[in-house]
């Protein structure tokens, strides 16, 4: 197809070079025929406009290497130039440092392979059909989850369901502009709206001040292309233009974080895009430092880090735990898990049910010893509060639920509190100013509108819940009289203890099974927590604490063409054998390791990158240190056997470091009680700024080796019965 964006020499070259990194093979058709050459040179006219540069550099040099046209030169000069090109030694092309031109190439293939057809690859569902991907359906039943269970179904796009997506939408709330409340939330995401509900309900009037637009969840249901981290089109509003860097380590320059996950900026948050995992954490983990230390002495905690006790016990946020959950609506098996810490309450619902794959899992972790449990999940198993059940459509974390089956604070929270009437919620107003008075207290935020317009809104109470790097960020940009290097750092603890959960999973490839694991949200996991926190005596160990182990399904194809073992390359006939063969016959082990703070890790702002409106990104520098690099690999070792169990032919590891921005960011503003080592108090309220309180993941202490939001909720909960309270005093 031609393409604007392409001159015909261009578009000849890239149609080579895509077919030689996906070939035909004798019954199954190359990337040029599954349409993936005419899906990336419509898309460098369309949203990937601001790749066109670069891929006509690319195209311009593979030309001049092969001495003429690439398309014409031997397959033999094609293959070393394709080599050149992902090793990043391919001359005259500086933009390809660290084969970065091949990874877009690579990405945007595997879009054009198996992204939903709406989009102009995937040409008659050719590259789902190579694979057994049966595309957007939304009625799988049990039988179709057991083991080798044949799946028949023709492929259904996206575009079939648009329908059933539309409705109903979310409105963006009308009136006219706020100018004050008592308390304004900056950020309507997941903290926001559960945080709003807390007050409001009491009484008390609020105001959120939400960067992005108002959207239904159900806008980006069910299309992989768009809701995945790469185009992160939840995050257009703003993240995108702000996404932090990230190095190793002081005095290194730090570059984009370049496996970013993606963060959304549009009302409700990633309470929106969340895979809806939504467990407590274990009644050690708020002692985390002092257990550690009572039963195996304080020199087993590793030189360096920072690990601390939370400034509160689990009894404290227990009915607040409570009380998420039941707004939520948690399925879950009560009993199931040995270690969970004390419930005064049953789950709202019974848990999502157990896979083929899941009960492969449990039956290989029990001969191990271990007490596989499915996973709690904020995800309706019947109908739930005006919710719909799970239809186990599997495209679910990342994506807004086409049913409202997984809980958010859009389909939870946000309407009811706006039923009360002293709710009023601004869209698109990207707060960049908060405002103290002459005594340093915090009275009010400047944002900005759609046209760029600056207003004010003043409040008894500020509340940031902006997620963890915009919450350090906010502070450390709002400086005044008082406050010289930034609101709340005083004593320079903005941006320490930052953490970042590692996500080294276990893969193993079953040559004799298959798992549709195409079906079912990620949450639909069989988990063992015998390996987390100090649930295993470490005594003999060479590490402190552990991690959970889980079986998840939701299998995609565009993220899954990614996932490959040491041994298979990227690109090539031997690339297109292994996925083609493999999709289906994949089981991944994802392990949650506990990372632990450390004094060299931290969020700063970036003295050489700026965003959109010219402001310092945050910068984050952050590594592993021993200890998780050998908790890590006795874990993997442990998935390992697991896998063994259950008969994979091949298994592989996932390297130990993986990266920042895992969606399990936490730390940068501690609670603590010891003002000259945290930020904030255990409500939030902050140190050194009266008025100002920071709430999210950002104020976590340690990142045990649970997921984090339903934390997160029932410390939004507490504060907002605070708050109340105090607003009543
Ligand atoms: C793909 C994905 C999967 C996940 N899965 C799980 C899971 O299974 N279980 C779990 O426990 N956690 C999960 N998480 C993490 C969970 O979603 C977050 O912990 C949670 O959403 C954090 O809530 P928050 O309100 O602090 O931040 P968010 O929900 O991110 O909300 C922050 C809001 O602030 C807005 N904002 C940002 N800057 C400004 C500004 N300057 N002015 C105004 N508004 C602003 C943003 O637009 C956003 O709406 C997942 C996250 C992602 C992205
Ligand atoms: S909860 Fe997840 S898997 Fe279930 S219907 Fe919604 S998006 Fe699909």
């Amino acid at each position: 197809m031609p393409s604007p964006a392409l001159a015909p020499s261009q578009a000849r070259a890239l149609a080579a070079l895509l077919d030689r990194m996906f070939p035909a093979g004798a019954n199954h058709p190359g990337a040029g025929e599954i349409g993936a050459t005419a899906y990336i040179a419509a898309a460098l006219d369309g949203p990937y406009r601001g790749d066109a540069v670069t891929y006509r550099a690319l195209l311009d040099v593979l030309d001049g290497e092969a001495g003429g046209a690439f398309a014409d030169a031997p397959q033999s000069r094609q293959l070393a130039l394709i080599t050149a090109l992902e090793a990043g030694t391919l001359p005259g092309l500086p933009a390809n440092q660290d084969g970065a031109v091949f990874d877009l190439v690579w990405r945007h293939l595997r879009e054009g392979l198996f992204g939903d057809p709406v989009h102009g690859g995937n040409r008659d569902f050719r590259g789902w059909s190579a694979i057994g991907f049966p595309g957007a359906q939304t009625g799988y039943g049990q039988a179709a989850q057991a083991l080798d269970h044949p799946i028949d179904l023709p492929p259904v796009s996206v575009a079939t369901q648009r329908a059933r997506l539309a409705s109903p939408p979310w409105t963006q709330p009308g009136g006219p502009r706020p100018l004050g409340a008592d308390v304004v939330i900056v950020g309507g995401g997941a903290v926001g709206g559960f945080l709003a509900h807390a007050l409001v309900r009491r009484g008390v009037r609020v105001v959120i001040l939400e960067a992005g637009p108002a959207r239904s969840g159900r806008e980006r249901a069910m299309d992989e292309v768009l809701s995945t981290a790469f185009r992160n089109e939840g995050g257009a509003a703003k993240f995108n233009q702000e996404i932090p860097t990230w190095r190793t380590g002081a005095g290194m320059r730090a570059t984009r974080a370049r496996r970013s996950q993606g963060l959304e900026t549009a009302l409700g948050g990633n309470s929106v895009a969340w895979g809806a995992v939504a467990m407590r954490f274990y009644e050690q983990d708020f002692r985390v430092r002092s257990a550690t230390i009572a039963r195996y002495g304080e020199g087993r905690i590793p030189a360096g880090s920072t690990l601390a006790d939370w400034p509160l016990a689990y009894a404290d946020l227990a009915p607040f735990y409570t009380e998420a959950e039941q707004l939520l609506g948690v399925s879950g098996q009560d009993g199931a898990n040995p270690f969970e810490p004390p419930r005064d309450t049953a789950y709202a619902m019974p848990a999502l049910r157990s896979s083929g794959l899941g009960l492969l899992f449990g039956q290989a972790a029990r001969k191990e010893g271990y007490h596989p449990f499915p996973l709690p999940a904020a995800i309706a198993t019947t109908a739930y509060r005006g919710r719909s059940a799970c239809t186990y459509c599997s495209f679910c974390s990342r994506f807004g639920c086409h049913v409202d089956a997984k809980a958010s604070a859009q389909n939870t929270v946000l309407p009811e509190a706006m039923a009360t009437g002293r709710l009023r919620i601004a869209t698109n107003a990207r707060v960049d100013q908060i405002v103290t008075d002459e005594s340093g207290r915090a009275v009010g935020v400047c944002y900005r509108d759609a046209d760029g317009d600056t207003h004010m809104v003043q409040g008894g109470t500020i509340v940031l819940a902006t997620n963890t790097f915009e919450n350090v960020r906010l502070l450390l940009l709002n400086k005044d009289r008082r406050h010289a290097r930034g609101l709340g750092n005083e004593t320079g603890q903005v941006g320490r203890h930052y953490i970042t959960r590692q996500q080294p999973s276990v893969y193993g490839v079953f040559d004799e099974l298959r798992f549709n694991r195409f079906i079912g949200p990620t949450a639909q996991a069989m988990a063992i927590a015998d390996l987390s926190s100090d649930h295993f005596d470490h005594s003999q160990l060479d590490f402190i604490l552990g991690g959970r182990v889980a079986a998840f399904n939701q299998y995609l194809p565009v993220e899954a063409s990614g996932v490959l073992p040491p041994d298979v390359p990227r690109w090539g006939e031997a690339w297109r054998a292994f996925f083609t063969h493999a999709y289906n016959r994949t089981a991944m082990l994802f392990i949650d390791p506990e990372i632990l703070p450390y004094d060299t890790n931290a969020i700063d702002l970036d003295p050489d990158t700026v965003d959109d409106l010219g402001r310092p990104v945050a910068r984050i520098t952050f590594d592993i240190h021993d200890n998780e690099r050998r908790l890590m690999g006795y874990l993997q070792t442990r998935a390992a056997r697991i896998l063994e169990h259950m008969g994979a032919s091949r298994i592989w590891c996932r390297p130990h470091l993986t990266g920042a921005i895992s969606t399990h960011d936490v730390g940068g503003t501690r609670m603590g009680v010891d003002v000259a080592g945290s930020v904030v108090d255990s409500f939030g309220q902050v140190h050194d700024t009266p008025g100002l309180m920071v709430l999210g993941g950002s104020t976590f202490v340690s990142l045990p080796a649970v997921n984090p939001a339903l934390s997160i909720l029932a410390l939004a909960l507490r504060a907002g019965a605070h708050i109340a309270g105090a607003s009543r005093a």
